[in-house]
């Protein structure tokens, strides 16, 4: 680390060891997990559209397409492992300096690495929702009935990216076959918020609550381009809570932070509250 990012790590290990700190990540803190951040300097920009909830829901062949290119995609966000950024997010938790952990990946990693109650704004991947009924059903069940629905399918993406949509050619994705909903026979979808979806009310009323009462609103591995994310950067500056980001690049959080760290995580997060004697009177 240089002299200026070692400065402000300091800073922000002061921060941590007052305790009440809420976590808000994004997809660069997936990116050591081998999972593509297009937003972040370090992804390729994306290829092709993001799936919208209009077109999946009232286009039969789109949803085919989106179903054998996800099918494919989840071979990597599937097997992904936490890295030390999420670990780093879970021992902090364990120390208990964090008040809420809230994320707009969906990719499981923050439970994965061993964090508890995370707010998961965007859903999982690992879930899958019928549309028609409502029940929810592991990936892992449904992964078994395509796989066996599509013995032919031996298709390799050429991309993927960080919402589980490889890349693939439109010639290979329609002999694919879509299996419904075991109960109902309706349209299974990932429990993810699509574009054009709003996130579920009660996410948002819980985020907010924990940003409120929170000391410190942390940013992690997030441009916080979209307002999903930049609400609630919005919502601690109107309450006079200190904001700091560590993201690689720039962000557009950057005029509302009290500290900016523009480093890898990989490289900062682990060096935070490292020193755990300092933190043993808050853990109890
Ligand atoms: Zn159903």
């Amino acid at each position: 680390m240089d002299l200026q990012v070692v400065e402000q790590a300091a800073r922000l290990d002061g921060w941590l060891a007052e305790g009440g700190v809420v976590i808000l990540s994004g997809a660069g803190l997936s990116t050591d997990s081998g999972i593509p951040d297009y937003r972040g300097p370090s992804g390729s920009a994306r290829r092709g559209t993001p799936m919208t909830y209009q077109t999946f829901t009232s286009d039969p062949i789109a949803r085919r397409r989106y179903w054998a290119r996800s099918h494919l995609g989840w071979r990597t966000i599937g097997g992904a492992r936490p890295n030390d950024g999420h670990l780093s997010v879970a021992r902090w938790q364990r120390l208990g300096l964090l008040s809420g952990v809230i994320t707009q990946n969906v990719d499981g990693l923050h439970q994965a690495a061993g964090a508890r109650e995370v707010v998961e704004l965007h859903g999982n991947l690992a879930r899958i929702v019928c549309l028609d009924c409502g029940e929810l059903t592991a990936r892992d069940e449904l992964v078994a009935r395509l796989t066996a629905a599509n013995p032919e399918f031996t298709a390799v993406a050429s991309s993927i990216n960080p919402d589980g949509d490889a890349e693939l050619d439109d010639a290979e994705l329609d002999g694919f076959t879509v299996v419904p909903c075991r109960s109902c026979d309706g349209v299974l979808k990932p429990d993810v918020v699509y574009f054009g979806e709003t996130v579920p009310a009660d996410r948002v009323t819980t985020a907010f609550a924990q940003v409120e009462a929170a000391r410190t609103l942390l940013i992690l591995g997030s441009s916080l381009t979209v307002m999903s994310g930049r609400r609630f950067v919005l919502r601690a500056v109107k309450e006079g809570i200190r904001v700091a980001i560590v993201n690689r690049g720039v962000t557009r959080g950057e005029p509302y932070a009290d500290l900016v760290i523009d480093a890898p995580l990989g490289v900062v997060l682990p060096n935070l509250a490292a020193d755990t004697d300092k933190y043993r009177f808050i853990a109890g």
